[in-house]
């Protein structure tokens, strides 16, 4: 049943959980959680240091050998456990995303559908772990290869989706048998804890999962990497903070996981469905506000439909209902805080002054939320900075182009490979240029492109290593490979 906004937010811990315990910060410290859509403050909770940290290190370390021996088809039945609890209480872990995040209720259910069918999907992996046994080719030994998990993890997720990018990580993490400590984003932590508890109302046992949630990253990340015990980290954010983490990882030689920013070009050839390429680009561009990895943040659209392309997009986007999320039909959020509006703000003042055209601005609340209206823009100048950077925000940049090997080379001009989306009729073209985008995903017409059961990763530096698919659980698992020779070997 749907509780209220009060409710809602009573209903979650507001403590680190740490060990199977919901305890203060150590030093006392707490910090404000504010909803984007009002800028006011929703609730405080625990801010964890150093000193929460190691507590929570130290926990993961001291269950993992227990964790590692316990049998795979139990790991299995706590995700699946808790991928009911979720699909059980959809509304209510909706309306807090919403509230901590902004995004409209409509797609925080969807977030929590995607969410809970990473625990669906790694309940089932979890007794799919295989090895296998050969001989040598001269077949005088043995060759036996097992899967053991990688041991403690550091789990650090963004606030643009705060349950799935959550559940991506933990749910392999769970069914490998590896321990965990997570670190959420400081600006939606509450799906975060309120995940811990659900997990814990699973069954999970203490010491497997633990919560540190902060505004102190570096204090709580840094120590732990270097700390010697943590044998993986598996990070989504920025690609300015993964590459930074990648340098404290190595001291000690850390595993590592990282999805990083995109720059996703959206290529709409002449012979597309137009119909069906606007669909894919709204979806594309506004899905979380704009606020997505995969966000389509470069849309190069052939010269001879560039314009009606651009017309009709505009129409589709200006449409769209702005508000609270929290509200009925609205349809687009707000960015997450003031420092978001601004980034987008100068992002399109920078290319109007570089020449682009406004084809269509939408409307956008001016009050104290972090609104910003949906707007395209065409005629957008090659070194305006929004090529370069994730516009992170629903601001659709129009480029002209007018033929394959230039569009392709555009395309990959950028040192990310998360994504790219391309719209046309022609199957060769179609197979021809999704192998020569550089990218780790392809959108063959279509703008969406997450699936749990679908390896989700970039290349350059979009990032390293793959989330969910068959894949997803091998990030958090080692091979051990063990000699023996034959009894009765053939000579040499
Ligand atoms: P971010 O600034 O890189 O932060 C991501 C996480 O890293 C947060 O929990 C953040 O906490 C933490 N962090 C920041 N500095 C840290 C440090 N020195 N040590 C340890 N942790 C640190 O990214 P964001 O703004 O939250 O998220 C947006 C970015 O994530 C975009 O670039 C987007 O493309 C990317 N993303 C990628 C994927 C993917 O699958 N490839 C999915 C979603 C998002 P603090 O905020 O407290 O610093």
């Amino acid at each position: 049943m749907t509780e209220t906004k009060t409710d809602v937010i009573a209903g979650v811990p507001r403590q680190l959980f740490i060990n199977g315990q919901w305890t203060a910060a150590a030093d006392g410290r707490d910090f404000g959680v504010e909803n984007p859509a009002t800028g006011t403050e929703l609730c405080r909770i625990a801010d964890g240091g150093a000193a929460d940290s190691a507590r929570a290190v130290e926990a993961a370390v001291a269950a993992q050998a227990t964790w590692a021996r316990t049998p795979p088809r139990v790991r299995g039945e706590i995700l699946r456990r808790a991928h009911e609890l979720m699909v059980e209480r959809t509304d209510d872990l909706a309306l807090l995303m919403t509230l901590e995040m902004g995004k409209p209720l409509a797609e925080a259910r969807g977030e929590v559908a995607y969410a809970a069918e990473f625990f669906r999907w790694f309940s089932e992996e979890a007794v799919r772990i295989d090895g296998g046994m050969t001989t040598t080719p001269d077949g005088r030994n043995r060759i036996m290869v097992m899967r053991q998990p990688v041991g403690p993890c550091m789990l650090i997720t963004p606030w643009n989706f705060p349950l799935a990018m959550g559940t991506r990580k933990i749910g392999p993490a769970v069914a490998a048998g590896c321990t965990m400590v997570l670190k959420p984003a400081p600006q939606t932590p509450l799906s975060s804890l309120a995940l811990a508890a659900l997990l814990q109302e699973a069954v999970l046992p203490d010491g497997v999962l633990n919560v540190v949630t902060t505004t102190r990253a570096g204090e709580v990340v840094e120590p732990a990497l270097r700390g010697g015990s943590i044998r993986k980290l598996s990070f989504t954010g920025s690609t300015a903070v993964g590459r930074l983490l990648l340098s404290q990882c190595s001291d000690t030689v850390i595993r590592t996981s990282m999805e990083l920013g995109g720059n996703a070009p959206f290529i709409v050839f002449e012979d597309a469905d137009l119909d069906a390429a606007v669909d894919g680009a709204t979806t594309a561009k506004m899905r979380n506000m704009g606020e997505a990895c995969t966000a389509a943040n470069r849309l190069y659209v052939h010269r001879s439909v560039a314009d009606e392309f651009a017309e009709r997009l505009a129409s589709r986007m200006a449409a769209l209902t702005v508000g609270p999320g929290t509200s009925e039909g609205v349809q687009v959020g707000p960015l997450i805080d003031a420092a978001a509006k601004q980034k987008v703000t100068a992002l399109v003042e920078d290319a109007v002054a570089k020449g682009a055209k406004v084809v269509a601005a939408g409307t956008a609340p001016q009050d104290a939320g972090h609104f910003y209206p949906p707007t395209v823009l065409s005629q957008v100048s090659g070194d305006s900075d929004m090529l370069t950077t994730e516009i992170f925000g629903p601001v659709a940049p129009v480029i002209a182009f007018d033929d394959e090997d230039e569009v392709i080379r555009l395309a990959n001009d950028t040192d990310w490979g998360l994504v790219g989306y391309v719209y046309t009729r022609d199957v060769d073209r179609a197979l021809d240029v999704s192998e020569r985008l550089e990218v780790g995903m392809v959108g063959l017409n279509t703008g969406l492109v997450s699936n749990p059961a679908a390896p989700f990763g970039g290349v350059k530096q979009s990032g390293l290593g793959r989330e969910g698919g068959r894949v997803g659980i091998e990030e958090f698992l080692e091979y051990k490979y063990i000699a023996t020779p034959v009894r009765d070997r053939p000579a040499s």
